[in-house]
């Protein structure tokens, strides 16, 4: 395949995007027209996860608003350098999972590839905001983790996270599924991706051949945690995508002042069906150190699930589940 990259004419438009973010506290605020109250307090907070904003999700936001619950997933924020009990840099005991650098094995039949420790975005309740992607992604990259996969027929199905997959080129992804094909054993791809929700552009032609190869049944599961995110340009490409055979979920992370309110969580699950996308799982959150501010009590998610079901067909309930460290599947909280 001749990729527009090889073709070295033209960069696609989602790359053009991904090089033009917004990457200091003051810029973001000051574009919405809000007054940079405490930038100390976000410049210390994104001292070590810095700002990364893609000017395409910032357009989303509700300018004058400082309590925006796009801005406030993105906007580092001085409590991230309050330290809690309980949150930690490996929430998910990851470091226990690693099978070799670059891939974990947590649940049976299914292993995960580190393909990068780029994102489109940065979100500051991210679980692998201290991941040590440096020693993951050196040396020889993937063949180790190609090698380890080719000794494992019980794989059957390969993820791809990060990281972002999908700031990845498709180059760059066309080489490493040709990889990934040549073992017979891997039946599904699943690919974890939250930047199509900010930059919906990245779901292209040419990444939707790819992907929509006879070799794989595919699965996208896209990152939304607000309906505004599921913008009209997302929605289009989710049902050309659709249309096309690719699977397409969608996990929610349930975030003090940003969706735990059961009319955003009803909104959110209309809206991701209306793009043909079905609504699958609603974390709770993992507890990572910088996070804490964004904590939901069990009891409130309860009820918010609770009443999630009354408003809402069953198939449009998300799973309300928890990623506990050293079990062997997610615990589903409220089905
Ligand atoms: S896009 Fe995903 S991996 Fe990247 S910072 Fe956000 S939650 Fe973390």
């Amino acid at each position: 395949m001749i990729t527009q990259e090889a073709a070295g004419w033209q960069q696609p438009d989602w790359q053009r995007q991904q090089a033009d973010l917004i990457t200091e506290p003051g810029a973001l605020l000051e574009l919405l027209g809000l007054e940079p109250a405490d930038l100390p307090g976000h410049l210390a907070a994104a001292a070590d996860f810095p700002l990364r904003v893609p000017r395409r999700y910032a357009a989303l936001m509700e300018p004058g608003n400082p309590d925006d619950p796009l801005l406030r997933q993105v906007l580092s924020a001085p409590e991230e350098l309050h330290d809690s009990p309980g949150f930690g840099q490996d929430p998910l005991d990851e470091a226990e999972h690693t099978a070799v650098p670059g891939l974990l094995h947590k649940y049976h039949g299914r292993a995960l590839l580190v393909v990068t420790g780029a994102c489109a975005v940065h979100c500051r309740y991210c679980f692998r905001r201290h991941f040590p992607y440096q020693t993951h992604l050196s040396g020889q990259r993937w063949q180790q983790a190609l090698d380890w996969l080719a000794g494992r027929p019980d794989i059957s199905e390969i993820i791809l996270s990060g990281g972002d997959p999908l700031t990845l080129t498709n180059r760059r992804l066309a080489q490493l599924l040709e990889a990934l094909a040549a073992l017979p054993h891997l039946k599904r791809l699943r690919i974890h991706s939250r930047t199509p929700v900010v930059i919906p552009e990245r779901l292209d032609d040419e990444l939707l051949a790819l992907l929509a190869a006879p070799r794989w049944q595919t699965t996208l599961v896209l990152h939304a945690n607000h309906p505004r995110e599921v913008s009209e340009a997302l929605a289009a490409r989710c049902r050309l995508w659709r249309n096309q055979g690719i699977t397409l979920l969608n996990q929610s992370v349930l975030l003090a002042g940003v969706n735990d309110c059961t009319k955003t969580l009803c909104d959110l699950s209309e809206t991701l069906f209306a793009a043909g996308v079905l609504p699958y799982y609603l974390h709770l959150l993992d507890r990572v150190k910088g996070a804490a501010h964004f904590i939901v009590t069990d009891d409130r998610a309860r009820i918010l699930h609770w009443q999630l079901r009354g408003r809402l067909p069953g198939y449009l309930v998300p799973r309300l589940t928890r990623e506990e460290p050293g079990e062997d599947a997610k615990t589903v909280i409220a089905g």
